[in-house]
């Protein structure tokens, strides 16, 4: 286990907020485990980070920070249709997903290029062009928190909803997460659903397969996002709304052409679309703006601090408020 004292965090999270923590633990090792509980890390404040693509730091944090840097994938059963692989937590997302396509396992390509690490994609139940991560994932592996009981919850015992989980709610920061299990299957098979994904690939001429579709979902997202070795952000900043039927009639009798979707327990809102109808697309606050490509991200162009970018996303959620009498929340996880 690699120990840092008092480092800076800004090479640890995506938005490159430079801030620091008491202690930074790398654990590479599955023997690091016994001696996290062992020190009794969990028992003092802590965080667990992969790369730091869905947290936003507001200050220092005073506490251990725990970064997972385990690796491992290994298929460990199979039949005629599918494949289950156990991946290491500490694994980064897209290698895996690399991995799949590789191997002709079908499911995780649409998931491509979302930054982050396998240990972290069950919490937020990751998804994007019209895939979630919850339909590849067999089980989730790991410990209870502070005591290092260990857990296997089954698909089904995980919550997963919209960019929500089991460890998103009750065991946020009460379990650490050590391994998962996909199964994927080895039939050929496409999920085309998202419009603009079905149609760059019509547009190709080309036979549809993983690696087109993978290649596809990367140029979408290059075209859309961005470099988050040069920008500072976590992806969309905010998670869309869903309103009731009635508030959306209320809404489009007097808003035109609002993007929407349908969605359990009403009607899905883009909030990227709300965010640039209330102008945000013209404010740049210091070193913090939304990305002119998608107001649904917010942006570091250099040495913003977490600070500031709270500032920026609570003016966001008032305009919003103001105008639509929507509150939007945010997607990231504010760290204070
Ligand atoms: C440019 C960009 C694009 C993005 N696009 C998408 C997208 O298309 N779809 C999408 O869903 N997300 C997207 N995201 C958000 C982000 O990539 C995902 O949420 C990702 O899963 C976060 O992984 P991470 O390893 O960086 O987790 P972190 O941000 O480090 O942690 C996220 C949360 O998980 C917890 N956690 C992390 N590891 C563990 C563990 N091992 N055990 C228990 N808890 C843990 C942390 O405490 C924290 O609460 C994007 C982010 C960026 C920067």
């Amino acid at each position: 286990m690699i120990t840092q004292k008092h480092p800076s965090l800004k090479p640890y999270n995506t938005f490159h907020i430079d801030c620091r923590c008491k202690k930074l633990l790398i654990v590479e090792d599955e023997s690091d485990f016994e001696e996290l509980f062992s020190k009794r890390v969990f028992c003092q404040p802590f965080l667990i980070i992969g790369e730091g693509s869905n947290m936003l730091f507001t200050k220092d944090f005073e506490g251990t920070v725990i970064k997972l840097a385990t690796k491992g994938m290994e298929i460990i059963n199979e039949d005629d249709d599918c494949v289950y692989i156990r991946v290491a937590g500490g694994e980064n997302w897209s290698d895996f997903v690399r991995f799949t396509i590789e191997n002709k396992f079908y499911g995780a390509e649409n998931l491509i290029g979302i930054p982050g690490l396998v240990g972290s994609c069950p919490v937020q139940n990751i998804g994007a062009y019209g895939s979630e991560v919850k339909d590849i994932i067999y089980q989730v592996e790991g410990f209870y928190l502070p005591d290092g009981e260990p857990f296997v919850f089954y698909n089904e015992e995980c919550e997963f909803a919209y960019r929500d989980s089991i460890f998103k709610k009750e065991l946020k920061d009460r379990c650490l997460i050590t391994e998962v299990v996909f199964k994927l299957s080895k039939e050929e098979h496409y999920n085309l659903i998202y419009k603009q994904l079905k149609e760059t690939i019509e547009q190709t001429g080309n036979t549809v397969t993983l690696e087109l579709v993978a290649k596809t979902v990367q140029k979408i997202r290059n075209s859309k996002l961005p470099d988050i070795t040069k920008v500072g952000c976590a992806g969309s900043f905010f998670k869309n709304p869903v309103v009731s039927e009635a508030k959306f009639a209320e809404l489009s009798a007097k808003f035109d052409n609002l993007v929407h979707y349908p969605a359990p327990g009403g009607v899905k809102l883009a909030a990227g679309q709300l965010i640039e109808n209330c102008g945000w697309k013209e404010i740049r606050k210091g070193d913090v703006s939304v990305y002119p490509t998608q107001a649904l991200v917010i942006v570091n162009w250099g040495n913003a601090k977490g600070k500031e970018v709270v500032d920026y996303y609570q003016q966001i959620i008032k305009s919003i408020q103001e105008k639509y009498g929507i509150t939007i929340e945010p997607e990231v996880r504010i760290v204070s």
